[in-house]
């Protein structure tokens, strides 16, 4: 099947049983945000840490400001999702590594949690920058939905402190990554979270006892693993928002099992959407091939 642009202006795409399905993309610099053409459905991830790289840039309030702000703009109407920072494991900040080596588990929101300095500034970047678009927040290595609970108290109480400096703000919706084995197991219990997106590359990694991009444990093995923990996650997501943001959400090869698992939003890097709009169409909703194809 040739990766031609199948999806409709309105950023919807149909399985071969016309069920409708959303492609959303992944950006990591800012400036990709000019991917966002009108087939996409919006920004399903914005790996902050990418754009705040030191000790320096976490602590600029108003630089924060600025590059969320450009990147709701640029998208208009379609939703975008920011992540707060994942910092730790293979994403250093300079000015953080000899509290990073010490610590290797002291990643995303545990390290948010250990330095709610840095969490501070982030949220009230953006909770500023939400009024500029569509804005969700999503927070990284979730582990316990306690973790949940005490970044909303930090949003609460600097949109309060934003309040007092008659700044204007919005209090976005606030969603978690689903990357921890134990959390996908217990997603039932996460009911303060707005919504999920699974992130394959930590899941499979944490799986397999494995380190990223380790060359002795074969990640494709894994995948059936995955994706089965994938499946039994989507059923305990209570009806809320669920999407995929790792990569194998840009693989063609794992469309049928991810839609299989229920999935129905894939957010991707810019370059695999057309490949994965192609192959949605020959698809049918429950994962198995269309009639002819
Ligand atoms: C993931 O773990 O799948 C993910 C999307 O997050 P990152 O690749 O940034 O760790
Ligand atoms: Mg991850």
């Amino acid at each position: 099947v040739p990766a031609v642009d199948t999806q409709t202006v309105s950023g919807e795409l149909r399985t071969a049983d016309s069920v409708p399905i959303l492609i959303s993309i992944n950006i990591n610099d800012p400036a990709e945000i000019d991917a966002l053409d009108p087939a996409t459905a919006g920004v399903g991830l914005m790996r902050s840490e990418f754009s705040v790289t030191s000790l320096a840039d976490a602590a600029n309030e108003e630089r924060q400001v600025a590059i969320y702000r450009r990147v709701l703009e640029q998208a208009g109407e379609k939703p975008v999702i920011i992540r707060m920072l994942d910092i730790g494991g293979d994403k250093p900040l300079t000015g953080l590594e000899d509290m990073l080596i010490l610590e290797p588990g002291l990643r995303g929101i545990r390290l948010l949690l250990a330095r709610p300095e840095i969490a501070r500034v982030q949220a009230r970047a953006l909770l500023r920058a939400a009024v500029y678009g569509k804005l969700s927040v999503m927070l990284p290595m979730v582990t316990f939905p306690e973790e949940i609970d005490r970044m909303r108290e930090i949003f609460r109480e600097e949109a309060e402190r934003l309040g007092r400096r008659s700044l204007p703000h919005r209090m976005p919706p606030i969603g978690m990554m689903v990357e921890v084995p134990s959390a996908a197991l217990m997603l039932d219990t996460f009911g303060s979270a707005a919504f999920f997106s699974f992130g394959t590359n930590d899941l499979t990694q944490y799986l397999a006892a494995s380190a990223r991009d380790d060359i002795n444990v074969d990640a494709g093995k894994a995948a059936p693993a995955v994706l089965r923990l994938i499946a039994q996650a989507v059923k305990l997501a209570a009806g809320k928002p669920v999407s995929i943001c790792g990569d194998m959400a840009g693989d063609p090869r794992y469309l049928s099992g991810l839609l299989a698992a229920g999935l129905r939003h894939f957010s991707v890097a810019p370059a695999r959407r057309p490949a994965i709009s192609s192959a949605i169409i020959g698809l049918n909703a429950d994962g198995t091939k269309a009639a002819g194809e």
